[in-house]
Order: structure tokens, then sequence, then C-alpha cells
């Protein structure tokens, strides 16, 4: 078995010991003779599968008892049109643009309402996080919108914005349980799970009681009103109970790791070692301004595209995968995880580092 380390920006890498707990437990979950693939989602053994994931989350982020957990499906960019259809009860919704993911939920929310980008940072291909310490949010807007980390550039609010008053909804899908948050600064917060949490189709939607209405807009699908999910308990119909169970594992893994605040020490590590070396390099430079760098992904360059596609290459035939940048800022990627051991941006940045010597 030869293991790689995968800076995959998403789906990304898992924590070993949840795919060999999940490997073991393949063919008999727990004496019940079959997988949890196989089981009804109306079963004894998956409600408490689902119960004990929803505690853990709970438990892991502190998340008051005026929110409800959502286990949803569609992925992250389904949210794009039912926040709007759920939330959007003036009609008006501001949107901060950091980057391609929050863009396109702009554009999806204006089909259900007035949306309005209130700031972007699109005049620098997204490289930093505009001032939203004074924006002009709309007197009637129901919501303000962030994408809280942005995967593509690698940049991330350090500080929240000043929403005047009105709920902030986050899409947290490539920075979920990097570090501690205040679930209350809030009204909404969703994040697909293939980044930091399990395997794709799942979506987690943590939001606050009291914005999950009936009277949301009429031609809004059963299945994406909060409210039906929410009084179902997430099982209005059959959830991807798979992809539950191995989110539930990687809830307890980060509790046993020690939780949010470990979390975050652990990764401001990996993120150290990465940043300083990219900050000394001759020939590799990080593209985002440096008060806005993510903990998660760290986009960078040499400069010139052969030279990149060479460190590519070579990366990739010594075990370091995925680096690729994404298609619209070129380069290079490092998505560094919380499953990303610290022994992996280790072996990186000493690649890089023999690269640099090898080629200058
Ligand atoms: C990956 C990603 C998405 C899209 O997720 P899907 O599940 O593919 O719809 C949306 N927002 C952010 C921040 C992402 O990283």
């Amino acid at each position: 078995m030869a293991r790689v380390f995968n800076f995959s920006a998403g789906p990304s890498v898992l924590p070993e010991v949840v795919l060999k707990e999940a490997a073991e437990e393949m063919l008999d979950y727990r004496g019940t003779g079959m997988s949890v693939m196989e089981m009804s989602h109306r079963s004894k053994a998956f409600d408490a599968i689902i119960k004990e994931a929803e505690q853990d989350l709970r438990d892991i982020l502190e998340i008051p008892d005026n929110y409800k957990v959502l286990f949803l499906q569609g992925g992250a960019s389904q949210q794009f049109a039912a926040i709007p259809m759920n939330l959007m009860k003036n009609g008006v919704a501001d949107y901060i643009i950091t980057g391609q993911w929050a863009k396109k939920a702009y554009e999806e929310a204006k089909k259900y309402g007035k949306a309005v980008a209130v700031a972007s940072s699109a005049d620098k291909t997204f490289s930093y996080i505009p001032d939203c310490s004074d924006l002009p949010i709309d007197e009637d807007a129901d919501y303000v919108y962030i994408c809280h980390n942005n995967t593509i550039y690698g940049t991330t609010f350090h500080t929240l914005p000043n929403t005047k008053g009105k709920i902030l909804v986050a899409d947290m899908s490539s920075d979920i349980l990097s570090q501690p948050i205040n679930v209350s600064d809030y009204g909404l917060i969703y994040f697909g799970v293939q980044k930091n949490v399990g395997p794709a189709g799942v979506v987690v939607a943590i939001i606050r009681e009291d914005l999950i209405r009936d009277d949301v807009m009429p031609f809004c699908p059963t299945m994406l009103k909060y409210k039906t999910q929410a009084d179902n308990d997430s099982l209005y119909n059959t959830p991807p109970c798979y992809g539950i169970y191995i989110c539930g594992k990687v809830f307890k893994w980060v509790k046993e790791m020690g939780g949010l605040a470990a979390m975050k020490v652990h990764n401001e590590k990996k993120a150290a070692i990465l940043y300083d070396f990219l900050d000394s390099s001759k020939m590799f430079r990080g593209t985002v301004v440096k008060e806005d760098r993510s903990l998660m992904n760290v986009p960078f360059v040499t400069g010139n595209e052969e030279l990149d596609a060479k460190f590519v290459k070579e990366a990739t035939a010594a075990g370091f995968v995925n680096l690729k940048g994404h298609r619209s800022v070129g380069g290079m990627r490092a998505s560094i995880y919380n499953a990303m051991p610290i022994e992996g941006v280790e072996k990186l940045v000493a690649f890089m580092q023999k690269f640099e010597e090898e080629h200058s």
C-alpha cells in the first residue's frame, strides 16, 4: 500500500484512521451483518449514526441550542439557490464577492431577488479580502453573504464583515473545523463536506431556528426547504447515509485530536512551514496578500509557467500529488486541510527547496 501526500483542493485527504476503521466495518457494521451502505436509513443502527454525528458536531463547534443541524445533499452549490429561496423575505440580499464560489452564489441569488454585490476583490484576481468594516448594506437586506475561505484563491476572512445588524450567511466548505468559530455570529453556516470532513455529496447546514420558515418562496422545491428537513430531522427522504457515517467518524477524530483549539495549532504550524518557505524562497512566491492568507489553501507560483509545470510533474512523481493550481490562477496550490499531517508539509517544503537548488 502506497499512500501519497494528497494536496487536492477537494475531494481531499481524509484521516487515515477513519479510512481504516471504515474498511474494517465495511462488511459487518458492528454486528449488524451488513455495511452501512446496505442498511435502512430508518434502522436503529443508522439512527444512532446520524444522532451521534450531530451531537459530536455540536460538541466540537459548541453549537447553541437554538440552531438546527441539517444533513443535506446536492453539494455546496445547491445551497446557492436554497439560501435565497428560504431566506429572502424582503427579496434583497448583499453579497461580498471574494472569489468564484461567492460569485456563483451571487449569480444564482439574482434569479430569486435583488442580489447586490456590496464589495469585491475581482480587480486583483481575488488575491485579497476587501475592507468590510463599513459597507453600503441595504436597509432591506435579508442577509449578508460571504464565502469564509476562498478555496481557489487562498484568502480567508480573519475579521468578519460589519453586517450592520443583518444576518450573516457563510459558506465554510473549505475551512469548517479548521479552527474555533463563534456560531452565534452567523444566521446560517453551511459546508460541502468534501474539503475538510468527508465524502462529496453531503452538505451540512447549521441554521438559527427563527430562520427556518414556512413562508419561503412558493416555488421552492420541498427538498430545498429548510423546514422540510428540520421537521424530519434530515430524514425527509433517504439521506446520503454512507457519507454521513464517514463525517461522523471525522467528527470523532477531531474530538480525539483535541477539538478545534488543537486543530488550529496543528493547522497554523503547517501553514507557517509553507508560508515561511514561500517568503524566503527566491523561486516560489505566494499569490495572496499576507494579512488575508488562508490556513487551508496555499496558492503559489514561480512566475514561469514552464517551471511551474515541471515542478508539478516532478512533485507528482515524488508522491506529492494534486498540486496543480486552479485554472483561473495557474501555478500551484497546496491544500493543507485538517487531515494533512505536518510531515506532509515538511516533506513538500524539503522537496521545493531541493527543486529550487537544482533549477537556479
Ligand atoms: C468546493 C466548494 C464549493 C462547491 O462545492 P460542491 O459540493 O461541489 O457544490 C462551494 N464553496 C466552496 C468554498 C468550495 O470550496
